[in-house]
């Protein structure tokens, strides 16, 4: 007999697209879905649980990681490392249960190539403008900081064709549905060859 092994779902976003809110509305809704939690050598925020949110490692601990084969993927994202334990997601996986990971644009990369069933979703802001103001309505960071987000986030938009779907979060409950249907295998209208979100996603990008 075959066995049944669970999906990867990996969800990326530049900051500000909305990706923490769509992640909870999921998993929230789809007790089935398992969210991997990532190693990071960033020191945890206000709140951020480690075992939860990430497990917060120091460099020494991250880099013997890296050695020892034990991440699936991993990336350095402003100034500090991410990455995805590769033992967490085989036992999901091999136990048939779908994951959830919350990464950047080069772990998705590296995920479509180590495990190439994979699927890769890119949520999009509905424009240049409203990712700006997203970001400086958080008004936890500095003019300089969001300035920087703001030139990488325009850098990230431009990868979108490296992904399976794409959704576009202007409304909060749109994106949810559309997500939890590409999720379900029914984001036809999401699916990066699709040729009207293709001509849509080019004017964003180009806005
Ligand atoms: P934050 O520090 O705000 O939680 O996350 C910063 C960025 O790192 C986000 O884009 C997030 O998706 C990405 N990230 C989080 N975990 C991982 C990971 O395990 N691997 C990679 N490649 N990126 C990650």
């Amino acid at each position: 007999m075959t066995p049944i092994c669970g999906k990867l779902f990996v969800l990326t976003a530049p900051s500000g697209a909305g990706k923490t809110t769509l992640t909870k509305r999921l998993l929230a809704g789809d007790p089935a879905l398992r969210f991997s939690v990532s190693f990071t050598t960033r020191r945890p925020r206000a709140g951020e649980q480690d075992g939860k949110d990430y497990f917060f490692v120091d460099h020494a601990r991250f880099e013997r990681m890296i050695a020892g084969g034990e991440l699936l993927e991993h990336a350095r994202v402003f100034d500090n490392y991410y990455g995805t334990g590769r033992a967490q997601i085989e036992a999901h996986t091999e136990a048939g249960t779908n994951v959830l990971l919350d990464i950047d644009w080069q772990g998705a990369r590296q995920v479509r190539v180590a495990m190439p069933s994979s699927v890769l979703i890119f949520i999009m802001p509905p424009s240049f403008a409203e990712l700006g103001r997203r970001l400086r309505g958080r008004g936890s960071d500095g003019e300089e900081v969001i300035a920087r987000r703001l030139s990488e986030a325009r850098d990230d938009m431009a990868r979108w064709s490296e992904f399976d779907y794409v959704v576009v979060n202007e409304a909060v409950e749109t994106a949810l549905a559309e997500l939890q249907a590409v999720v379900a295998g029914q984001g036809g209208a999401n699916r990066t060859t699709d040729p009207a979100l293709r001509g849509r996603l080019a004017a964003i990008c180009r806005g």
